[in-house]
């Protein structure tokens, strides 16, 4: 295992000519941070979204504009532009160019190349951001390195094609003790083609070149201290936690925390690589490690909460001692690329929740009529939304005796939809009406934390 840190700052990180020079800082203060990955600056994918879904021209003038002086603020404030000012005015001119393409016609294709730029952007200033820290750093086009599939929106990376074009191009220049300062969320695909991750991919990609590299750790830098046992937002009182393990972490990071990309977790577990969370705005104040087996283990670990939830209830007679009904079901589902994230089942009839997070890069909705009509041919389907799915987050929840009671007694007010409970170890799921969610997560963080 080398001492090599991957380092990610993300769109807040980024934000601004201080934001990115507190990331600067944290970068010369580890030796070990020899690859840093960047989101755009906050706002620029949103906006870029927009424009890749197509507008008018007034309206694209005008979003544009608005990418244009989120960069230009910063451009601004260096003390000196000129060699990065040119690269960034021709990005701008690629932006609405692609615009307009896009307001004729849009496509999956087009989008991701056109929010690809704001990475492309985010990571050529900060070179100069760290060139005024008198600090030398290269600059990398990480589609020559994440090799990704075709599936543009939420393209999934080619391991071994990453790992060959890390060993051939991004190792030669660590090697050399070269400072690489790349993109995250984006790749590309077998015949050229620029792809990106799916929204919030730039933790992903740290975690994907950590791995390829061997890094010993991830630190993903962000506007948050760390992991905590609620949103601080809801419960002013959550406290950070300083040590949890993979599993937790991927429940948390599934259920709603927003602080980890879902899918990080991934080469981080598959690999062993510990991935740090902490507040590039104030570093000294610590964060969470996120690790394989840390001690101790407590049986309540946190809540995460997550809005917008669909409930989907199916039902058909002809599930009545039948065999075949959820195979079914799953096989449509899957078709339509949805996974599924909270279940229970009767006789008669199974009730599920859709998993958000697997939406694309362009926000499409999940839930599309081609889908619920495909179900309809084989059941009734029932749509039920304003809803949001409370999650509790620990260890050995199935075993630990009295876990069930506490939960009961706390939420004896509230009418509870579902419970998902006993498949996870890590996890019991209770879904509620929109309104008192944020009571529910108040009263259970209460109750098991405080
Ligand atoms: N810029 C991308 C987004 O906003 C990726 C990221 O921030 O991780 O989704
Ligand atoms: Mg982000």
């Amino acid at each position: 295992m080398s001492h090599l840190s991957v380092a990610k700052f993300g769109g807040t990180s980024v934000a601004n000519h201080a934001a990115m020079t507190a990331c600067a800082k944290i970068i010369i203060a580890d030796p070990n941070t020899r690859v840093v990955v960047l989101s755009a600056s906050a706002g620029v994918t949103n906006l870029l979204v927009a424009l890749a879904n197509g507008v008018e021209a007034e309206e694209r003038r005008k979003l544009v504009g608005e990418v244009r002086s989120i960069q230009e603020n910063i451009l601004n404030e260096l003390k000196d532009d000129s060699c990065v000012r040119p690269i960034i005015e021709k990005y701008i001119e690629n932006i609405e160019y692609l615009s307009e393409a896009a307001s004729l016609a849009t496509s999956a294709a087009l989008t991701d190349e056109l929010i690809s730029h704001g990475e492309m952007m985010s990571t050529q200033i900060f070179i100069e951001i760290l060139r005024e820290q008198n600090t030398t750093a290269t600059w990398l086009d990480v589609r020559d390195i994440v090799a990704t599939n075709s599936h543009f929106g939420k393209a999934a990376p080619n391991d071994e094609q990453t790992q060959a074009n890390s060993d051939r191009v991004l190792k030669p220049l660590i090697d050399r003790g070269e400072l690489i300062i790349t993109q995250g969320f984006i790749g590309r695909e077998p015949s050229g083609k620029t792809t990106t991750l799916g929204r919030g991919g730039s933790d992903y990609s740290a975690a994907l070149l950590a791995e390829v590299l061997n890094a010993k750790d991830v630190l993903i830098w962000t506007d948050v201290a760390g992991i905590y046992t609620t949103d601080p937002r809801i419960v002013p009182t959550a406290q950070r936690i300083d040590t949890m393990s993979f599993a937790e972490a991927a429940e948390m990071a599934t259920f709603g925390a927003k602080v980890l990309h879902p899918a990080t977790l991934l080469p981080a577990v598959r690999s062993n690589i510990p991935v740090y969370v902490g507040s590039s705005k104030a570093p000294q104040d610590g964060g969470t490690w996120v690790t394989r087996d840390p001690q101790p283990r407590p049986t309540f670990r946190a809540i995460a909460l997550r809005r917008d939830q669909t409930l989907l209830t199916l039902s058909s007679l002809s599930m009545l001692h039948a065999q075949g009904f959820l195979a079914n079901v799953f096989s449509i589902l899957a078709k339509h690329k949805i996974s599924v994230d909270t279940i229970t089942t009767s006789e008669i009839s199974v009730a599920l929740t859709l998993d958000k997070t697997g939406s694309t890069s362009s926000g499409t909705e999940l839930l599309s009529g081609e889908l619920l009509e495909a179900l309809r041919e084989y059941c009734t389907v029932k749509v039920d939304t304003g809803l949001a799915l409370v999650a509790l987050i620990g260890n050995d929840l199935h075993i630990a005796a009295g876990v069930a009671k506490r939960i009961f007694d706390t939420l004896e007010p509230y009418s509870v939809r579902m419970i998902s409970y006993g498949a996870s170890t890590n996890n019991i799921c209770m879904l509620v009406q929109s309104e008192y969610a944020d009571e529910v997560v108040r009263s259970l963080h209460k109750s098991l934390f405080e």
